[in-house]
Formats: C-alpha cells, sequence, structure tokens
C-alpha cells in the first residue's frame, strides 16, 4: 500500500518535490510507494509548473494536517507561522513532519521535538542547511562514531556570493549588493542574509545535531558582512586569507568548563583551507571529530532540484522506516537531546584578529601599537604600515590568538591614542 504524503507550500522547493515524486524512474523504488495526496497553497489560481489535478490543490492547509489519510506532512512554506503551528497540529495527529523550515527549527526546535518524541513520530530536517548537501544525515547517522570537536560552514549562498565577487571585481559590498539583488541572488530584503540571521540559524540546528545538545538562538555571537570592505578584501589577499561568512560551532573549554563555542562571521580564511575556494552560492561545512579527523561536504546550499533531493530523501528514511513495521522510532533517525548546551560568550573565547587601523603617518606609533597590544595580553603575529595617505597611514595587525575579552579592551584603549584616527575594521580569522 502506498504512503500518501500532503505538501504545505509548492513553491521553489515544493515544485522540485512534486516533479521528483511525479518522475521516479531511475530514482530510489520506495518513490514508486509514495503518493501526493494534497498540496497546500495560499493562491489557488496561480499557474503551476507541475502536473497535479486541480483537485490536490487547497488552501485550507489544517485540512491537510487533520486528513486522516495522510501519514507524512511536507511543509515548505517557509516562515515562522502558520508554519509552527501546522507542524504542531500534524505531530498531535501522529504524523510525521519533513521540513525545510530552519527559522522554524531554530527557534521551536525543542518545542517541536519534545511534541515529536511524545507522539511517537519523524521530524525530518535535511533540506533546512545546506541544500542539496547531506550533511544532516552524515552528523546524525554516519559520523555517529566520532566526538565533534568542531562544525564549520559557508552555509549561507547568498553572502558567499557577494563575498566571491568582492574577490574577483574588487567592488565595494553595496554595488554588488544592489546587482545581486537585480540578479535574483539576493532578496529585495536581504538581512536574513547580509546580517547573519539565516547563517545563525542553521549552525545553531548543525551545533545540536553534532554535540547532542539544544541551543538557544540568542546565544550565538552573530555578526554580518556590511562592514567588510574592498581594502580589507584586498589586504586579506595580500596576508593569504580569503574572507568568507562563516557558521562555526565548536567544543571549548574555558575556566576548567567544557562548552561551546559558537558564532558567525565574517572569517579571515588561510588561503589553503579547504572552504577558502567554495565560491559563489556554493555551501560547505567541515566537520572536524575524533578518530575522523576532518571531512569536507560541498554542494549546492539552495535551489529548487538540490533543495528537493534532500526533502525528498527524508520522505523515503521515513518511509522505509514505517514500512519496516516496528513500529518504534529509529533511533538514528529521531531527534531525543533534552539538554540545553553551556555556550560560552563570546568575549571569553580564544580567537586569532585581523585588524586596520588609520594612523596618524608619524614616528613610533607602530610601538606604541604594538605596546598597548601588550600591555593587554595581545601577543602580535605581524604589524604592518601600509598605504600612506597624507598625514595618515593604514597598519594591519594580525594577532596571535588571543582572549577575546583582553583583546577588545586593548582596542578600547587604542582607539583614544593621539596618533589613532580611527579603527577602521576588526575581523576574526579561523
Ligand atoms: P516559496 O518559493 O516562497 O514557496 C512557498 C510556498 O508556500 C508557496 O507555494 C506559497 O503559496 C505557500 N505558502 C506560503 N505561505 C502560505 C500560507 N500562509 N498558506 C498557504 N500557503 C502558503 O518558498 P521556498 O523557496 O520553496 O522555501 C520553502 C522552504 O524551504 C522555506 O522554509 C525555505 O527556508 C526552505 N529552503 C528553501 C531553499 C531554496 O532554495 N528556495 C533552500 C533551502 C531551504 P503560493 O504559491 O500560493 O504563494
Amino acid at each position: 500500500m502506498s504512503c500518501k504524503i500532503g505538501i504545505l507550500g509548492l513553491g521553489t522547493v515544493g515544485t522540485g518535490v512534486a516533479k521528483i515524486l511525479l518522475d521516479p524512474e531511475g530514482r530510489h523504488p520506495v518513490l514508486r510507494e509514495i503518493e501526493i495526496k494534497s498540496v497546500g497553497v495560499r493562491s489557488l489560481s496561480t499557474k503551476r509548473d507541475v502536473d497535479l489535478p486541480a483537485s490536490y490543490y487547497t488552501n485550507n492547509l489544517e485540512s491537510i494536517v487533520n486528513d486522516p489519510d495522510i501519514e507524512i506532512i511536507v511543509e515548505l512554506i517557509g516562515g515562522l507561522e502558520p508554519a509552527r503551528s501546522l507542524i504542531l497540529q500534524a505531530i498531535a495527529n501522529g504524523k510525521h513532519v519533513v521540513t525545510a523550515n530552519k527559522a522554524v527549527l531554530a527557534r521551536y526546535g525543542a518545542e517541536i521535538f519534545t511534541a515529536a518524541k511524545a507522539n511517537g513520530v519523524y521530524v525530518m530536517l535535511e533540506a533546512s542547511v545546506g541544500g542539496g548537501i547531506p550533511i544532516i544525515q552524515a552528523l546524525k547517522q554516519a559520523l555517529g562514531a566520532n566526538r565533534i570537536a568542531a562544525v564549520t560552514g559557508i552555509i549561507n549562498g547568498t553572502t558567499n556570493y557577494i563575498l566571491s565577487r568582492m574577490h574577483q571585481e574588487g567592488g565595494a559590498f553595496e554595488d554588488i549588493l544592489a546587482n545581486a539583488q537585480a540578479l535574483g541572488y539576493a532578496e529585495a530584503d536581504p538581512t536574513a542574509d547580509v546580517d547573519g540571521y539565516d547563517a545563525a540559524d542553521k549552525i545553531a540546528i548543525l551545533a545540536s545535531l553534532a554535540f547532542g545538545d539544544r541551543i538557544k538562538l540568542d546565544e550565538i555571537y552573530r555578526e554580518g558582512i556590511r562592514n567588510v570592505t574592498s581594502i580589507d578584501i584586498h589586504w586579506a589577499t595580500e596576508l593569504g586569507f580569503a574572507i568568507k561568512l562563516l557558521g562555526i560551532a565548536r567544543h571549548a573549554v574555558v575556566d576548567g568548563e567544557s562548552g561551546l563555542d559558537i558564532r558567525v562571521h565574517p572569517t579571515l580564511i588561510p588561503i589553503t583551507h579547504p572552504l577558502a575556494s567554495i565560491n559563489g552560492v556554493t555551501n560547505a561545512v567541515t566537520v572536524a571529530g575524533d578518530p575522523i579527523g576532518e571531512v569536507v561536504f560541498s554542494g549546492p546550499g539552495a535551489g529548487s532540484g538540490a533543495t528537493a533531493s534532500a526533502v525528498v530523501a527524508d520522505i523515503i528514511n521515513v518511509v522505509a522506516a514505517l514500512k519496516s513495521g516496528t513500529g518504534k522510532i529509529n533511533q538514528l533517525m529521531g531527534c531525543s537531546h533534552q539538554h540545553y548546551a553551556k555556550v560560552h560568550s563570546v568575549d571569553s573565547n580564544k580567537t586569532q584578529f585581523y585588524v586596520r587601523l588609520i594612523a596618524r603617518d608619524r614616528p613610533g606609533v607602530i610601538g606604541e601599537i604594538g605596546m598597548r597590544f601588550g600591555k593587554h595580553l595581545v601577543n602580535l603575529e605581524s604589524i604592518i604600515q601600509k598605504n600612506s595617505h597624507g598625514e595618515f597611514a593604514e597598519v594591519v595587525v594580525v594577532t596571535k590568538q588571543v582572549v577575546e575579552r583582553n583583546f577588545q579592551t586593548a582596542i578600547a584603549d587604542i582607539k583614544n591614542l593621539d596618533a589613532i584616527e580611527s579603527i577602521a575594521t576588526v575581523l576574526r580569522i579561523l
């Protein structure tokens, strides 16, 4: 007997999912046992790029999650509400859920997974991070033998596209963002992408799976790419780095206390690092674990087909698990975290920094800057005077790994020096 599913949302991803399900030839045989029963959309008059009978469509999404014939709800409407309520209603009705909605999962994951556990259903989320890259299943299953030390990723295609073009063309952030919006690579409101909110949602999900605890979104340090200038791209390149927006989650011990260091910020990456050569809208995630060492996953982080590939893989997994007929939840597919992780505050973690200062071009300035860093226990790797413009010169400093609090105190001190015009940029180094 086939397994009936209801799809909420037939936009970019929903259309890709329906197309795969309607054309199973040459794909996994389980696909032949999946039947779309209903599709929920907002507008019934919109012409759709998929061949489904008109009778399948409804704009009453609750009727789908309450339909006793449907076993799996595929939530692809996006946003927080009504997505959250529909997911919870589906779970309450004993239905399994497949979703690509990182925003809902990062904010309401605790509520959703608690309900799923209580009702003995699956909530599958492969498409919520990294589009078509199978990173969720890897963390849940294939890397299960490892003690994970760090998950580091380029997990937002829009910002990677903008930063890649800044590297290639030397253009300014605002100009490239405007052009990316015109070309459809960036949203009209780019806030979620360029200010790092989308990447924070995704690193929260990855951290929770990698380290086995729930994560509070507001404990993640988040900084977007608006302050990255073409000058910094230039100096970073000269110093042997690429600048990428990274989501980073790593195990860290601070003052003897074990916890996590989780952050999203533009980051200088050594040009030899595998993430440095990931350009355009491509996503990539590295996972470091014991005993495996480091593995790298990369691929299309968005788009109809790529994201649908991940969604349909989840549907296949649920259908296959249901067919096994034990009636029990497969532990490898479930999500049973109950405790919140200890997330260290960003200022207590150790980081390496790149700083660009505008200083008066006069003797002794470099020494003064170096002394102030030293006074606050910030060891330097290099300090170089770059271009002079009249009475001012650019000074580029690279620190060693230092406690962020000490670094910020040093910067506040240096800012007040008579010789310093401004602290132009502060960026972290991987
Ligand atoms: P989309 O193209 O905007 O499609 C959304 C669909 O949901 C549309 O069919 C829309 O109906 C329907 N919808 C939205 N709100 C509704 C409501 N209140 N009631 C009924 N129907 C509603 O979105 P998408 O790009 O496919 O994204 C879907 C999800 O996948 C999101 O969570 C997104 O974050 C995630 N995701 C997307 C991508 C990607 O490449 N696009 C990649 C990874 C993850 P109408 O068609 O009638 O307007």
